[in-house]
């Protein structure tokens, strides 16, 4: 049986190893460390946890991070099983004691007969043979230099800027009108692509003083490198005078007031929408760098959005990834060069959980093309299939930003009102998951 190479020894290498191995193919994992180190690695073992000591919610039942454990759990994956091993008492979340985690994962795949190791670092994309690159957020620059020139400079982006994204079934379309500035586009659907949310002169500097007060986060030490302003923190913007927010993302020109066309709104915050479902929206101009508590607390003050609902708050980091939706196909294959996959941090998922996931299933699809039986990807009412779908194409491609699983990512289950109605929901899309996942892995 061919090899598989595997590029990257963290959530998603580590997962795509065990996986590929598993089903009787030989793999080789390649990792820079220690010879290389990242601003944020400390140790030399597969599968560190950089940051937080956290899966997030281990409950599989309402929440869409819980769902995807359970995928992983039931897919016999690495990261999981060992996770639950080192479990540390954390209410509903799954937190790890992270060293002896990271330590177990590193010998399971070195005791695997069919894995070996290689301690050097990628420098390019190989031009044969099978190989999934995972080299994560930290991707070394010379092997990024590589991905760029095959992609496009486009195509690859070394921060993300993240802007908050709202469920859109939790904006008060009572308040909020659809339209398009000075009605642009073609089709209606286009002359009405964008939510806008009204400002009050009143309500316009209450919320710029809001974003002045807000506490923010800080970047890590070494993660400013190559960072440049070309995507300014709203918060940033709002100190650079009061109405710099005013003619900048929150400017009131070219827009009507469907409810209320005799008042000419001062400021107005524009919602796009994130997905081909039409589920999810994120707030143009709103990417930030303020601590996840002042993010609601001062997001939910912009009129149409007091009951938001947030499938994911903002955040700006140091973080490689590729434009996954234009440049890989369903297989997470390279369109260009076949013989490639990506998997991870890279392809433009977030979070721990996310990562491995995804590795988990670019090593059984790379697994089983090698052995000749190629798998279709999960259905999309799986976490894992909503995810991979996400990024291989339904996430609009202009705007691209990594994403965390959340059921807005799945085909909609009808709702039946009111919060309690919103909790039986979020049990009917894991109920309908898990049989889908089921009937897939079998
Ligand atoms: P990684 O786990 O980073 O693994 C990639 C591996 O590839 C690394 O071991 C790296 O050394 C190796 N590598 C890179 N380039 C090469 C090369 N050219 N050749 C060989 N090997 C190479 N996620 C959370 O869920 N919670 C958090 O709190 C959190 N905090 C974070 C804080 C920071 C500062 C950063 C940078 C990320 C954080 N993340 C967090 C994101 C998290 O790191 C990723 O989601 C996850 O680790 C990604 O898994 P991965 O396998 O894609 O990449």
């Amino acid at each position: 049986t061919k090899a598989l190479h595997i590029v990257g020894g963290g959530m998603a290498g580590s997962e795509a190893a065990w996986a590929a191995a598993n089903m009787g193919v030989p793999v080789v994992l390649h990792e820079m460390r220690p010879k290389v180190a990242t601003f944020a690695h400390r140790t030399s073992d597969f599968a560190e946890m950089v940051c937080s000591n956290s899966f997030r919610s281990d409950d599989d039942e309402r929440n869409a991070v819980g769902l995807l454990h359970w995928e992983m759990r039931t897919a016999g994956g690495l990261v999981m099983r060992t996770a639950q091993k080192h479990r540390l008492p954390a209410g509903g979340a799954l937190a790890v004691d992270r060293d002896p985690f990271a330590a177990e994962v590193t010998a399971h795949l070195k005791a695997h007969p069919l894995i070996s190791t290689s301690y050097e670092e990628v420098t390019e994309l190989p031009s044969d043979g099978n190989w999934i690159i995972a080299t994560g957020p930290l991707t070394s620059s010379a092997l990024a230099e590589s991905i760029r020139s095959a992609t496009g400079a486009e195509a690859l982006a070394f921060f993300d800027a993240i802007a908050p994204i709202v469920y859109a079934e939790s904006i008060d379309m009572n308040v909020v009108w659809r339209q398009s500035r000075y009605d642009k586009g073609e089709t209606e659907e286009e002359q009405k692509a964008y939510l806008n949310c009204p400002m009050t002169k009143e309500q316009y500097e209450a919320f710029i003083d809001a974003l002045l007060a807000a506490e923010k986060t800080e970047f890590h030490e070494g993660e400013t490198a190559g960072y440049f302003d070309g995507c300014l923190p709203v918060e940033v913007m709002a100190e650079r005078g009061r109405e710099t927010l005013r003619f900048g993302p929150m400017k009131p020109v070219g827009l009507t007031n469907a409810h209320q066309p005799d008042v000419k709104p001062y400021a107005v915050v524009q919602l796009r929408r994130d997905n081909a479902l039409g589920t999810l929206y994120n707030i143009v101009g709103f990417q930030t760098k303020m601590k996840y508590g002042a993010q609601t607390a001062v997001f939910k003050t912009i009129p149409g959005l007091e009951n938001a609902s947030f499938a994911r708050l903002g955040g700006i980091h140091r973080n490689t990834f590729i434009n996954s939706p234009t440049l890989l196909d369903s297989q997470m294959r390279l369109k260009s060069r076949p013989h490639i996959r990506f998997a991870g941090q890279i392809t433009g998922v977030e979070g721990y959980v996310e990562s491995a996931a995804m590795g988990l299933l670019a090593g059984r699809m790379a697994a089983s093309e090698i052995l000749g039986q190629p798998i279709a990807p999960p259905p999309p009412e799986t976490a894992m299939g909503a995810l991979v779908t996400h990024i291989t194409g339904g996430a609009e491609a202009k705007t691209f930003q990594p994403m965390n699983v959340n059921f807005g990512l799945f085909p909609p289950i009808d709702a039946k009102g009111g919060r309690r109605g919103r909790k039986d929901r979020y049990k009917a899309y894991t109920d309908r998951a898990k049989e889908a996942f089921t009937e897939w892995l079998s």
